[in-house]
C-alpha cells in the first residue's frame, strides 16, 4: 500500500495558473509562489458575486485511532467537483511541531488530499516564519521598553506576552532570560508558546483586511503595569511594525486537491486556546468564487465545530448551509471502551457503547437549525454489520449517515455523500445560535456546557471568578468566550470517553485576548506547548541526493 506522500509524489499536479483560472481568479487577484501555490487578494466589496453555499465538516471527540477529518473534507470536495459542481476547499494551515512530532499532516490522505503535500507541511509560503517573527519582534521590544527606563511601568511579574516558535519542545516552556549583567535587559521568568498558539495567529485569521489587523494588534493586552492596568500593543507604539512583518502572510494561499480542485490553506489557529478554523479571508474568497466551499473546524465538534458556529459564524457573516460529522467505526469502538490495539477486530458491542458519543455531536448541531449529515470515514477493517450499526443508530435519531470511501478512492468513494450534502445544501434552514453576544461568560458557558458537552453546568476557580469581576469593570465579560478544554473527552477529563453525563466543567483561568475579540477560558490542564513523543516522526523523515522525501507520513 502507497504511503500518502507517494500518492501525492505521483501526482499529477496542476500548474498553479491553470488551477487560478479555474477558480475563477483574475489576474490581478493572484501571485505566483512558485509552480503550484500562489497568493491570492481578492477585494472582498469588488467582486458582487453572491456567496456559494457553506458546508462545515466536524466529527466526533478525536481519538488516538484517528478521525480522517481533513480526509473527509477534502475527498467530499472532490466528490462535489466530480458531481459537477464548481466547488472549493477551505482548510488550515499545517503547524511544522506536530508534522516533527506525531505522524499525521494537515492535508488529508490517501487519494483525498491536497498537493504540494511536502511543500504544505513544511514551509508552505512562509506565513508561520512571518507570524513568529512579529510574535517574538513584540516579545523583544516589550523587554527592551522595560530594560530602557521601563516608561510605561510594566510589571515584570504580570506579562502575559510569551515567546514563540513552530516546534514541539517541551523544554522551553518555562525559562529565565535576561542573565549575564545589567547590559543584558531585566531577568525574569518567561516561556515559550507553539506559534499557532499565538494571538497573532488568530488575529490573522480573524482579519478582513491589513487595517482591521493593524487595529485587532494594536488591542493586543500584553500584561499589566504596577498598578495593574492593561498595557496593549498600542501603548507600546509597534502596531505597525507588525502588521507591516505579516503583509503577504495575510494573504491566502491557493493549492489544489489530488483531484485538481481549487483548495485555500490559510491561518492555523489551535481549536482548544483560539478559534481552530481558517481564515475569514479565505472562507470569504471561496464563497465568492465557487458554488460549494467544504471547510473544516479543528478538533471535534464540541471544540472546533461550536466555536465556528458561535464564533466565526458572526463575523463571516454566513452561516453553514450544510454540518457533516465525521465518524470512524475504529473511533467509536474507542469510545465504547475498547483498547486502541483491538479496534480492527469486529466489535458490536463496543461501537453499540461508543456511539453515545456521536449521539451527543448529533444533537448539539442539529441545535443550530441547520441539516446534520454524518460520514462514516471507512478503513479497511470495517464490517458491513459495524457500518449498518451506526446507519441505523443515526436513522434513529432522524439524520442519515453515509460512507466516505474517500481514502481509498478519492472523490469516487463518496457519491453519495454528495448528494446527500447537495440536497442538505438546498433545505430550508433557520440559523439558531447557542447565545446571546449580551450574554455574560457565566451564562455562555453554561449554555455550551449544558447543550453541547451534555454536562450539568460550570464551576470556576476563586482566581476565575475573581477575574471576571475585574473585567467586568474593563467591559471584558460580554466578548465571547473560547473554550480551552481537551479534545479527546466531552468533558473536562480526557479519560472520559463516550458520552459523560451530569459533569461539570471547571474553569481554573481566564486569559483576555483583546485583539483577537474573545477570553478564553481554560479548563484542566491545557499545554500552549506540546513536547515530542518517544519516536518523533522527525526519526522518520529522510531526503535522498534528487530532493526525493520519504517518511514525511
Ligand atoms: P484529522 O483531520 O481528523 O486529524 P486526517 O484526515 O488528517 O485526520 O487523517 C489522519 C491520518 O489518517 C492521515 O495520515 C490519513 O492518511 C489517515 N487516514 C484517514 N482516513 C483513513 C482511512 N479511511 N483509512 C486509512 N487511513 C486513513
Amino acid at each position: 500500500m502507497q504511503t500518502d506522500i507517494e500518492i501525492a509524489q505521483a501526482a499529477e499536479v496542476w500548474p498553479i495558473e491553470k488551477i487560478a483560472e479555474k477558480a475563477g481568479l483574475t489576474a490581478a487577484e493572484w501571485e505566483p509562489y512558485g509552480r503550484d501555490k500562489a497568493k491570492i487578494s481578492v477585494d472582498e466589496s469588488a467582486r458582487q458575486d453572491g456567496l456559494g453555499k457553506l458546508i462545515l465538516v466536524t466529527s466526533i471527540n478525536p481519538t488516538p485511532a484517528g478521525e480522517g477529518k481533513s480526509t473527509v473534507t477534502v475527498g467530499l470536495a472532490d466528490a462535489l467537483s466530480l458531481a459537477g459542481k464548481k466547488t472549493m476547499v477551505a482548510l488550515r494551515e499545517p503547524s511544522l511541531g506536530p508534522v516533527m512530532g506525531l505522524k499525521g499532516g494537515a492535508t488529508g490522505g490517501g487519494y483525498a488530499q491536497v498537493v504540494p503535500m511536502a511543500d504544505i507541511n513544511l514551509h508552505f509560503t512562509g506565513d508561520f516564519h512571518a507570524l513568529t517573527s512579529a510574535h517574538n519582534t513584540l516579545a523583544a521590544v516589550i523587554d527592551n521598553s522595560i530594560y530602557q527606563g521601563n516608561p510605561l511601568n510594566i510589571d515584570p511579574r504580570r506579562l502575559l506576552w510569551k515567546r514563540a516558535l513552530d516546534v514541539n519542545d517541551r523544554a522551553l516552556r518555562h525559562i529565565t532570560i535576561g542573565l549575564g549583567g545589567p547590559t543584558s535587559g531585566v531577568p525574569r521568568e518567561d516561556g515559550f508558546d507553539i506559534t499557532v498558539a499565538s494571538e497573532l495567529m488568530a488575529i490573522l485569521t480573524l482579519s478582513h483586511d491589513l487595517m482591521d489587523m493593524k487595529a485587532r494588534i494594536e488591542r493586543i493586552v500584553i500584561g499589566y503595569t504596577y498598578d495593574k492596568e492593561p498595557v496593549t500593543v498600542k501603548d507600546l507604539g509597534v502596531a505597525g511594525a507588525l502588521t507591516t512583518l505579516l503583509k503577504d502572510a495575510i494573504k491566502p494561499n491557493l493549492v489544489q486537491t489530488l483531484a485538481h480542485t481549487p483548495t485555500l490553506i490559510h491561518g492555523g489557529p489551535f481549536a482548544n486556546i483560539a478559534q481552530g478554523t481558517n481564515s475569514i479571508r479565505a472562507t470569504k474568497t471561496a464563497l465568492q468564487l465557487a458554488d460549494y466551499v467544504v471547510t473544516e473546524a479543528g478538533f471535534g465538534a464540541d471544540l472546533g465545530g461550536e466555536k465556528f458556529l458561535d464564533f466565526k459564524v458572526p463575523l463571516l457573516g454566513k452561516t453553514p448551509d450544510a454540518i457533516v460529522i465525521v465518524a470512524t467505526v475504529r473511533a467509536l469502538k474507542m469510545h465504547g471502551g475498547l483498547p486502541k490495539t483491538e479496534l480492527t477486530e469486529p466489535n458490536l458491542d463496543a461501537l453499540s457503547a461508543g456511539l453515545a458519543n456521536l449521539g451527543q455531536h448529533l444533537k448539539s448541531m442539529s441545535r443550530y437549525g441547520v441539516p446534520v449529515v454524518v460520514a462514516v470515514n471507512r478503513f479497511v477493517s470495517d464490517t458491513p454489520e459495524e457500518i449498518e450499526m451506526v446507519e441505523k443508530y443515526v436513522r434513529e435519531r432522524g439524520a442519515e449517515a453515509y460512507m466516505a470511501d474517500v481514502w481509498a478512492q478519492g472523490g469516487a468513494g463518496a457519491p453519495e455523500l454528495a448528494q446527500a450534502v447537495i440536497a442538505a445544501t438546498e433545505q430550508e434552514s433557520q440559523f439558531t445560535p447557542l447565545y446571546a453576544p449580551e450574554d455574560d461568560a457565566v451564562t455562555k458557558i453554561e449554555k455550551i456546557v449544558q447543550t453541547i458537552y451534555g454536562g450539568a453546568g460550570v464551576e470556576l476557580s476563586d482566581k476565575a471568578a475573581k477575574q471576571l469581576r475585574e473585567f467586568a469593570k474593563r467591559g471584558w465579560d460580554k466578548m465571547p468566550v473560547i473554550m480551552a478544554k481537551t479534545q479527546y473527552s466531552l468533558s473536562d477529563d480526557a479519560k472520559k470517553l463516550g458520552a459523560p453525563t451530569d459533569f461539570k466543567i471547571h474553569v481554573r483561568e481566564f486569559v483576555p485576548k483583546l485583539g483577537a475579540g474573545f477570553l478564553v477560558a481554560l479548563t484542566g490542564s491545557i499545554l500552549t506547548m506540546p513536547g515530542l513523543p518517544s519516536h518523533p516522526a522527525a526519526y522518520d523523515i529522510d531526503i535522498d541526493e534528487n530532493g526525493q522525501i520519504t517518511g514525511l507520513f
